[in-house]
């Protein structure tokens, strides 16, 4: 892979977004090329979930359609029944509704062109220039030669016209075994370019297709499929990632073979992030050795994934754009797209409190049954989101962190004698300690000033902490999530000798099983995203239930607590 690391090749803002791809589309439009006309397609092979990678096509090519106010399909190429899956077919779907985009009734199959593909074979076959070979795969692979050798003719290649359509119709007609023979497109077996080398355009396959059932048991190759399907949509702008670029020559060469309408390819740098590896083959790795909990554990690069941590999709799109699209491969640090997350979430995202390691604190001055509902703001970064009622009661839990019996000089947070402020409610001040017979603190005595509600002081008495906090009483059981960057090193695939196993992050994630949380928090929906004050940006998994919920971190919060406490806040 032709890699460079990130900061090697800086795009301008103005390339990000009027990059190469759409000044080509200029140039088409003004030379009148494909008469103004601009149509883009997504084609993905339906054999796995989508990832960050393809979400870069994604925006790409539907973003393309919409800035010059043209279409963009979806087609699936499914062209290899032995990986692919209905499954597949309605993840990839909602993933894309999910990413914002919408193909309207423009979804298409290759599998629809089957017949099609079949006729054109035909025709190559008649025009001598597709042949049957008996050869094994090995043995084709053998007869290739390599870069450096010229490959060999096959002893099949010169079969009469008769002879090759003969066999192809048994072919089709399920006369034949697995792999007993294929049809050959006859090219130049020296060509310079290996995929010029006579080309396998189809294959024995006896297993049923998730659409065509059992009506096909030879299939074409992807190669031979996919220029032709972006044909047959008539398709003006192809973009591709950069391992297509030496297919050009052959996808060029079969639609001039075919005499049919030619789109034309661009090639472009696929996505490569630190920290991650993207490529199906690497993630179902992940999965299948149960170094991650599934397609969707919130660590992987996927949407899905992204969508069950709480990336919301906007940031995605925005960080997208953000990479910008050109012809040559960089990797993008990972922590650009937590960045813009962030951002995104700090103006959306509602807050809310939660106490991941919770302290018991009783308040010796309010009676057995206080109960009190206080005003808190759910977004300061947006005053229309309004504000909620928080209850507050005698018992309350708050972090165990921002407790010290014997702080520091630089601890500011809660300490015996001192007063601290709790959010949205009142000052505190820490009376007495309790612990159990090994020392540890299990329970904090201590009362509020009750001229403190709302959590200002009447006489400019100044704190130097602001704690969130729990009412005991009204908390709701929660397990949240904290995840860490999937792997220690940067690019997981350029370590030499190194299995992938060996490179992931043995924290990257940490479960707290018994955090107490703010009972608005039931209000919310499966997926929802929010902020828990100074612990970061969660979002609500498909685990949770009624009675205990789960909760995945997003990202961590900048520093605000360091602001807050410089503020007295
Ligand atoms: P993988 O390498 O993960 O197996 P793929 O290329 O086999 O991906 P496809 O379903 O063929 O998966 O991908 C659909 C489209 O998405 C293709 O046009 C492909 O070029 C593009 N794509 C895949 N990965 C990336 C990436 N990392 N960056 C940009 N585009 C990508
Ligand atoms: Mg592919």
């Amino acid at each position: 892979m032709s890699t460079t690391w990130n900061g090697e090749y800086q795009m301008s803002e103005e390339e990000k977004l009027h990059d190469f791809i759409r000044t080509k589309i200029d140039e088409d439009n003004a030379s009148g090329k494909f008469e103004g006309r601009v149509h883009t397609r997504f084609p993905p092979e339906p054999n796995g979930y989508l990832h960050i990678g393809h979400a870069k096509s994604i925006v790409l090519n539907f973003g393309v359609a919409e800035d010059y106010t043209g279409l963009c399909n979806l087609r699936f190429d499914d062209t290899n029944p032995a990986t692919e899956e209905q499954e597949f077919i309605d993840s990839i779907m909602e993933d894309i509704r999910w990413l914002g985009y919408d193909w309207e009734d423009r979804l298409y199959f290759a599998s629809d062109y089957f017949e099609k593909l079949y006729e054109w074979a035909v025709m190559l076959i008649n025009k001598g220039v597709a042949y049957v070979d008996d050869l094994s795969g090995d043995e084709i692979k053998e007869y290739r030669g390599d870069l450096t050798t010229p490959g060999r003719n096959s002893p099949h290649r010169d079969r009469s016209v008769e002879e090759n359509l003969d066999l192809f119709t048994r072919m089709r007609a399920g006369e034949f075994p697995d792999g007993a023979h294929v049809l050959r497109a006859k090219i130049d077996m020296a060509h310079p370019n290996m995929n010029m080398r006579d080309p396998v355009m189809y294959r024995i396959l006896h297993q049923p297709h998730p659409r065509t059932g059992d009506d096909w048991c030879i299939y074409p190759m992807y190669d031979w499929t996919h220029g032709q399907s972006d044909s047959i949509e008539r398709i003006t702008h192809s973009l591709c990632s950069l391992e297509f670029e030496n297919h050009r020559p052959l996808y060029n060469w079969f639609l001039e073979q075919l005499e049919v309408y030619h789109p034309e390819q661009t090639e472009f740098a696929r996505l490569n992030m630190t920290y991650t590896v993207m490529s199906k083959r690497w993630l179902r790795q992940l999965v299948e050795e149960g170094h991650v909990k599934g397609w969707d554990d919130p660590r992987m690069p996927n949407l899905g994934s992204m969508r069950r941590r709480g990336y919301p999709p906007a940031a995605i799109r925005e960080f997208l754009r953000r990479v910008g699209v050109a012809k040559k491969a960089n990797i993008i640090d990972l922590g650009l797209l937590e960045s813009v997350v962030r951002d995104e979430l700090n103006r959306t995202a509602s807050r809310f409190m939660g106490v991941l390691d919770p302290l018991k604190v009783v308040i010796e001055n309010l009676p057995e049954d206080h109960d009190e509902g206080l005003d808190a703001v759910n977004n300061p970064e947006d005053p229309s989101a309004g504000t909620r009622t928080v209850p507050f009661s005698r018992e309350l839990y708050i972090e165990r962190s921002d407790f010290m019996e014997d702080p520091p000089r630089k601890f500011y947070r809660l300490a015996p004698g001192r007063e601290v402020r709790l959010r949205y409610a009142y000052f505190l001040i820490c009376n007495d300690v309790i612990k159990d017979e090994e020392g540890t603190v299990t329970e904090l005595r201590c009362s509020v000033d009750p001229a403190t509600r709302g959590g200002d002081s009447p006489d400019g008495r100044k704190v130097k902490a602001t704690l969130h906090w729990v009412s005991a009483r009204h908390a709701v059981d929660a397990e949240v999530k904290l995840y860490d960057r999937l792997f220690t090193v940067e690019n997981p695939l350029g370590e030499k000798d190194a299995k992938l196993a060996d490179l992931i992050n043995p924290d990257s994630l940490k479960v707290i099983p018994d955090a107490k949380v703010e009972p608005s928090i039931t209000d919310l929906a499966v997926f929802d995203r929010f902020q828990f004050e100074r612990l970061g940006y969660f979002c609500v998994d498909p685990d949770s239930t009624s009675k205990r919920q789960v909760l995945n971190r997003s990202v961590t919060l900048r520093d605000t607590w360091a602001r807050m406490q410089k503020k007295g806040k």
